[in-house]
C-alpha cells in the first residue's frame, strides 16, 4: 500500500480538491491511504482564533466567520447541489468548534490551540472524502485522533508507537482507499493533540511505518525538493535524488519541504519517499532513500528566518564549561527553545535560537540573573550543505554577517535580516 499527503498549497481551493482525483487518477486509487492537510492557510486562520479567544477580542466572531466563508465557498464550487448535506456537515464543524470554545474551561494556551486547530484538518477531510465519493471514488473517512496517540505535550506531541501500531492494524483497510487527516492525533484522555507545525508529513510517515506502505509521496505545488527555497534562492535547481541522511540534514537546517520528523520512521524501514509536483504527477520529482547520492551534486541553499542569536559570557570572566554549559542547555529545554548552532569560546557561548513558543523572555531573565547577556532578535541563519566559494560568495553578498561557522559539509551564517 502507498500513502499520499496533500498539502494545505494543493487543497487550497476547488481546483486543488478535483485535482486529487486527477493525480489519484494517473497514479492509482486503491491501497492508499490520503493524508490530508487544512487547506490553504485555514491554519493561520485558527491560531487567530485561539488568540482572540484567549484575548477575548471583540474579533473572534468574526475571525470564525472568515473561516467559514472560505470553505462555504470552495464546497459551492465543488458540489452544485446546495442542499447536498455536506454543507449542513462543515456548518455543523463550525458549530463544534464554536461549543469548543464556549465550553472550555482551560487557559493554557498550548491546550486550547490543539482543541482548535484541529478543525482545519477535520474540515478538509471531510470536504476532500465527500467530493471523491460524489466522484465515485469510494473512500473512507478515518479520525486520525482515534488511531494515532500521543502524550500531552499538546502542540508538540510525541507519538506512543506501540498503542498507536496496533489501533492503526485494527482500523486501517489495506486495501481501500482511506481520508485521514494529518497533524492531529489524541492523548490517553482523548483530548485532541497536535504534532507540530506542518506536522502533516509526519502523520504519512507515522502510517507508513505502522502499515509497512511501500511508499510515501508528498504532493506539492514545486516540482520536488529543490536546492533553495525559490522564494528565497534564485536559480534553483531539483535534486532528483537524496539519501535519508541528506533529507534529515537539510530539514534539520530549516528546508521546509520536508518535515524533520518525517523521515525517521521511514528509514527505520527503509520505505522510500518521493517529493512529488500535484500539477504534473507522472514527472518524476524527488526520490529519498537509503544511501542514495546526491543528485545533482550541488551546493543546498537553506534559510531560516526569525531566529535569535544569543551570546552569554561569565559576569566574573570565568570560563563557561560544562556545567554552566548544562544549565544553560536545560533552560533551553525548559522554555521550549531549539538550538540551531552552537559557537563558543573560554569565556563566551553563542547559539542560535529558534523561539516558536515565544517562551525567549522568560529565558532572558532566568539567564541575566547568571551571565552578561547580549542578544539580538529577527536575524536569519543561512546554510549551506555541500558548499564551495562560489555558493559562499553569492550568499554573503550585500549581507550583515553576525557570526559564521563551517564543517566539511556545512557552512553557515548568521545575519541581520
Ligand atoms: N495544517 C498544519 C499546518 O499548517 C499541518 C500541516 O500543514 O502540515 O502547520
Amino acid at each position: 500500500m502507498k500513502v499520499f499527503k496533500f498539502g494545505g498549497a494543493s487543497v487550497k481551493n476547488a481546483k486543488g480538491v478535483k485535482n486529487v482525483i486527477n493525480v489519484l487518477e494517473k497514479v492509482g486509487n486503491s491501497n492508499i491511504i490520503i493524508v490530508v492537510s487544512a487547506m490553504g492557510k485555514t491554519t493561520n486562520a485558527l491560531e487567530k482564533v485561539v488568540d482572540h479567544y484567549l484575548n477575548e477580542s471583540k474579533e473572534l466572531g468574526n475571525s470564525i466567520d472568515f473561516i467559514k466563508k472560505y470553505h462555504i465557498e470552495i464546497l459551492e464550487d465543488l458540489f452544485e447541489n446546495k442542499h447536498n448535506p455536506i454543507f449542513e456537515r462543515i456548518n455543523s464543524l463550525i458549530s463544534d468548534l464554536e461549543t469548543t470554545l464556549k465550553r472550555n474551561k482551560s487557559i493554557q494556551y498550548d491546550y486550547v490551540y490543539d482543541q482548535i486547530v484541529c478543525y482545519g484538518e477535520l474540515i478538509a477531510t471531510t470536504i476532500v472524502s465527500e467530493y471523491l465519493n460524489s466522484e465515485g471514488y469510494k473512500n473512507n473517512w478515518l479520525d486520525a485522533r482515534d488511531v494515532i496517540k500521543t502524550d500531552d505535550d499538546y502542540r508538540d506531541a510525541s507519538v506512543n508507537w506501540e498503542i498507536t501500531q496496533q489501533n492503526i492494524a485494527k482500523n486501517v483497510d489495506k486495501k481501500g482507499l482511506t481520508v485521514t487527516q494529518g497533524f492531529i492525533a489524541s492523548d490517553a484522555n482523548n483530548f485532541t493533540t497536535t504534532l507540530g507545525r506542518e506536522g502533516s508529513d509526519y502523520t504519512a510517515g507515522i502510517f507508513a511505518y505502522c502499515t509497512n506502505a511501500n511508499s510515501v509521496s508528498i504532493w506539492k505545488d514545486v516540482p520536488g525538493v529543490l536546492n533553495g527555497d525559490p522564494r528565497v534562492f534564485e536559480n534553483v535547481k531539483l535534486l532528483s535524488q537524496i539519501s535519508y541522511e541528506e533529507a534529515i540534514e537539510l530539514a534539520f537546517y530549516g528546508a521546509s519541504v520536508i518535515h524533520p520528523k518525517t523521515l525517521q520512521p521511514l528509514q527505520r524501514k527503509e520505505i522510500p519517499l518521493y517529493v512529488k509536483s500535484f500539477v504534473n504527477p507522472l514527472d518524476d520529482g524527488t526520490s529519498v532513500k537509503k544511501g542514495q547520492r546526491l543528485l545533482p551534486n550541488i551546493p543546498c541553499f537553506i534559510v531560516k528566518k526569525d531566529q535569535i542569536l544569543l551570546s552569554l559570557s561569565s559576569l566574573d570572566f570565568s570560563f563557561i564549561v560544562e556545567d554552566n554549559i548544562s544549565e544553560i542547555f536545560s533552560l533551553f529545554h525548559k522554555y521550549h527553545l531549539k538550538v540551531d548552532l552552537i559557537q563558543n569560546s573560554a569565556i563566551s557561548f553563542s547559539v542560535c535560537l529558534d523561539d516558536k513558543f515565544n517562551h525567549f523572555d522568560q529565558l532572558l531573565s532566568h539567564l541575566k540573573a547568571k551571565f552578561s547577556v547580549v542578544y539580538e532578535k529577527n536575524v536569519s541563519l543561512y546554510t549551506i550543505r555541500h558548499f564551495d566559494e562560489e555558493a559562499i560568495q553569492s550568499l554573503e553578498e550585500n549581507k550583515d554577517i553576525l557570526l559564521k561557522q563551517s564543517t566539511k559539509e556545512t557552512y553557515q551564517i548568521v545575519a541581520k535580516q
